[in-house]
């Protein structure tokens, strides 16, 4: 696996980041915690997934998370998107994630955007950023990231949930299969039922993969996917392939997905 995340050692950190971070730096060392510092990491997405992904990313010191959502908090969405309290009802998701975020680590740089995730906005969206997190709730935009991410050689971090099932992997660009080479049909749009821990859950599945990812660090969900059933209390882990004939990633590709 190759390492994309940056200027190593050029972020220095401050006393109050080495007291904040001291109890995983024992995991990781401040060269670690650095390379954290110097990381950007895309969200698409502040719900279900995007809520949990981003509070432990923000926590674990991601130095500049951008997260992006075109919604408005409703009640509906407070049994799961936990970024948004009750107090939030009406408010743009974009503000009040970045609010929650910036209180749980003023040390880190939050960009929300107030922004539709689509085939116009997706190229500036997702920048120049080190990985993308998958936290969406449809697969026509999942396929839109997953056509950026394999043509700017982005890892792609995937979760996906329903009710109190969950999946998850690791999408490294040239290396795995693509989001189109696991599922290259999409599943029917529909309301699914969602339990708020499977999304906490799934999230941390996420999380801890940005983790691993930008540290170099463990084995990734690379090659795997990962499902979880959460009545049964059951992971299993399907083996996956890249296929040869895949729209997006193969080498013969006669062009890269543009639009879902
Ligand atoms: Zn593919």
């Amino acid at each position: 696996m190759s390492h994309t995340g940056g200027k190593e050692g050029v972020l220095l950190l401050s006393p109050r980041e080495r007291a904040r971070y001291s109890r995983q730096m024992m995991l990781f060392g401040e060269e670690g915690q650095e390379l954290l510092k110097d990381a950007t990491i895309f969200i698409a997405g502040a719900g279900g997934l995007g809520s949990p992904v981003s509070m432990y990313l923000a926590v674990l010191g991601v130095g500049t998370i951008i997260l992006a959502d075109n919604d408005t908090v409703e009640r509906t969405n407070l049994n799961r998107q936990i970024l948004h309290t009750d107090n939030d009802i009406g408010r743009r998701k974009a503000v009040s994630a970045r609010e929650t975020l910036e209180e749980l680590n003023p040390d880190i740089t939050v960009k929300a955007i107030d922004a539709t995730i689509d085939a116009a906005t997706i190229r500036s969206l997702t920048g120049k950023a080190d990985g993308i997190v998958d936290a969406l709730d449809n697969y026509p935009t999942r396929y839109l990231l997953n056509g950026i991410a394999v043509e700017k050689g982005i890892p792609l971090f995937h979760g996906g949930i329903s009710g109190f099932f969950g999946q998850a992997t690791t999408i490294i660009p040239g290396i795995t299969p693509c989001l189109r080479c696991i599922f290259p049909n999409p599943p029917p749009p529909e309301v699914f039922p969602v339990a708020g821990v499977t999304a906490g859950f799934i999230g941390m599945i996420q999380a801890t993969e940005v983790c691993k990812y930008l540290l170099c660090r463990g084995d990734l969900l690379a090659n795997r996917l990962l499902l979880w059933d959460g009545m049964q209390s059951r992971v299993e882990e399907l083996p996956i392939e890249r296929d040869p004939s895949c729209m997006v990633c193969a080498e013969k590709a006669p062009s890269r997905e543009r639009s879902a």
